[in-house]
């Protein structure tokens, strides 16, 4: 078996560095409640290396030819697949997922870094064609420095999905993951590093979040911000990015709504939500979260639902038989807690799940609530957590009023047969994101990304690495 490894570093110019007086982060396995280890935490004297090195680094990799950058992101793509196994064992041991699920994230990012490797040397530019020999070029060109900041939820995907998209640009970069998943995030950053990316252009450091946007934004060397978390801490960031002016992408929170017709397939439908709606226990900004059904099969969704979340078996992510693993910290099950509470208190009907499981980690038991009142904290607050919210609808227009009264936009997902339903739902739905008879919305070549509070900027497809080029125009005379 993988054991965790206890000496964590974080990485500056070239160099891995450790304790050496600096403060600590205790990493918690969410299954257990065990300490793993202690995390070193940079200072503002680190943030300022990590700074001068990006400001050197953006000079020396954004000169470097995009096919030989293309090469080093494929060769990192190749360590990522042969190191598969021991990075998911370090993300199941500090962020809880089951086995299964940290493979296939892990695996996942080595086709992140395969794409952008080969869509970067689809920059292009134009060439407008004036008259007597006259033309303007249009260019794309690297942004600058970045300083990217990711959540617990997937710490290696986003993790990559940011360092892939600014490195294939030319940029260099900055990142800070979650303090609660080190491992896992040093374990890839050890990839970029043994791929041969430059010491200068990535460097890797946690810390406090508040001192560390803070400190980066700040800079004037910083010229991008990329940011995975909730609406508020989007907000506070963009406030500081505004000093600046700083290009940002912010990919926040979302709260999906699944609009389930009278003409799905019911038995599919009902199968790919019970399996969608418990990955990651629910600590996913696309889970789906609403679920508006149709009068006519309003009680059999409801039903059949209940039915398969019962038999989702929770346990620790490293067990192969668990479907479902804790919570990622110990703020989860009581968050999760208190909004299923105040839905209980307003009448909704709790038809499976609706506690905490056991004493001994974050676990809380896989929860479907039918009936849900309008004004129950849940149905306006993102959940993060396995429970699934149901209420009936009669028409079209009713549903869609109720999937976009939020301010949220991120995911929508709709579950009919009918092809003129599924092309207004589609078009009408307040979303980024729409999910047509399936929940599969996440892959490296397709922009993934919101609207509304949900954010702006794509993270995946040719607008994830337009997100880190700033075009010039060049008239030549
Ligand atoms: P939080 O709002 O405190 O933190 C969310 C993320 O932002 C964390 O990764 C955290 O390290 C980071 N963060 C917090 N303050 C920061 C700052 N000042 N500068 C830079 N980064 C900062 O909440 P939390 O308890 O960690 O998570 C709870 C909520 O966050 C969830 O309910 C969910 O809405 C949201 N969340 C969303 C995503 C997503 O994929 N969009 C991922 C994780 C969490």
């Amino acid at each position: 078996m993988t054991a965790y490894p206890t000496d964590l570093k974080f990485y500056i110019a070239g160099s891995w560095r450790s304790g050496e007086g600096r403060d600590h982060h205790q990493v918690i396995n969410p299954a257990t409640g065990a300490v793993l280890a202690e995390l070193p935490l940079a200072t503002p004297d680190d943030l300022d290396e990590a700074l001068a090195a990006v400001e050197r680094g953006f000079k020396s990799w954004s000169a470097v030819d995009v096919n030989a950058r293309a090469a080093i992101l494929h060769k990192v793509a190749d360590l990522i697949r042969e190191r598969t196994d021991t990075i998911a064992a370090y993300l199941t041991m500090e962020q809880g997922k089951p086995i299964a699920e940290s493979k296939g994230e892990v695996a996942s990012c080595a086709g992140v870094f395969d794409y952008f490797a080969e869509e970067a040397k689809r920059a292009y530019g134009r060439v407008l064609v004036r008259p007597t020999g006259q033309r303007s070029l249009v260019l794309k060109q690297p942004i600058g420095p970045v300083a990217a900041f990711s959540p617990w939820n997937f710490p290696v995907s986003l993790m990559s999905k940011k360092m892939a998209a600014a490195l294939a640009a030319g940029c260099s970069i900055i990142s800070k993951p979650p303090e609660e998943t080190p491992a896992c995030t040093i374990a890839l950053m050890q990839c970029v590093v043994d791929a041969g990316v430059p010491a200068d252009a990535a460097q890797l450091v946690y810390g406090v979040p508040d001192m560390v946007s803070r400190h980066l934004i700040a800079s004037p060397i910083i010229r991008k911000v990329s940011f995975t978390g909730s609406v508020p801490v989007g907000k506070h960031l963009l406030k500081l990015c505004a000093d600046g002016v700083k290009r940002t992408t912010m990919e926040l929170g979302g709260h999906a709504p699944v609009l389930v017709f009278d003409d799905c397939d019911l038995e599919k439908t009902l199968d790919m939500a019970a399996f969608t709606k418990f990955r990651n226990a629910g600590q996913i900004c696309i889970s789906p979260t609403r679920f508006y059904v149709q009068d006519g099969i309003y009680e059999a969704f409801a039903k059949g639902l209940a039915e398969r979340t019962a038999k989702v078996k929770v346990g620790d992510g490293l067990d192969i038989d668990s479907g479902m693993g804790p919570l990622a910290n110990e703020r989860r099950p009581g968050a999760v807690s208190a909004l299923v509470e105040d839905a209980r208190a307003k009448g909704a009907k709790i038809l499976t799940g609706g506690e905490r499981q056991g004493n001994v980690g974050n676990f809380y038991r896989p929860t479907v609530i039918s009936d849900v009142p309008m004004d129950a904290d849940i149905m306006n607050n993102e959940p993060f957590g396995p429970v699934a919210l149901i209420r009936p609808f009669s028409r079209m227009d009713e549903a869609l009023e109720q999937a976009n009264r939020l301010p949220f936009g991120l995911a929508g997902y709709a579950f009919t047969q009918n092809l003129r339903t599924a092309n207004l739902v589609a078009d009408a739905m307040e979303v980024g994101m729409v999910g047509m008879n399936s929940f599969a919305i996440s892959s490296p070549d397709a922009p993934f990304g919101g609207v509304k509070e949900s954010g702006f900027g794509s993270e995946g497809g040719p607008e994830g690495l337009d997100s880190y080029l700033v075009t010039k125009a060049v008239h030549m005379y």
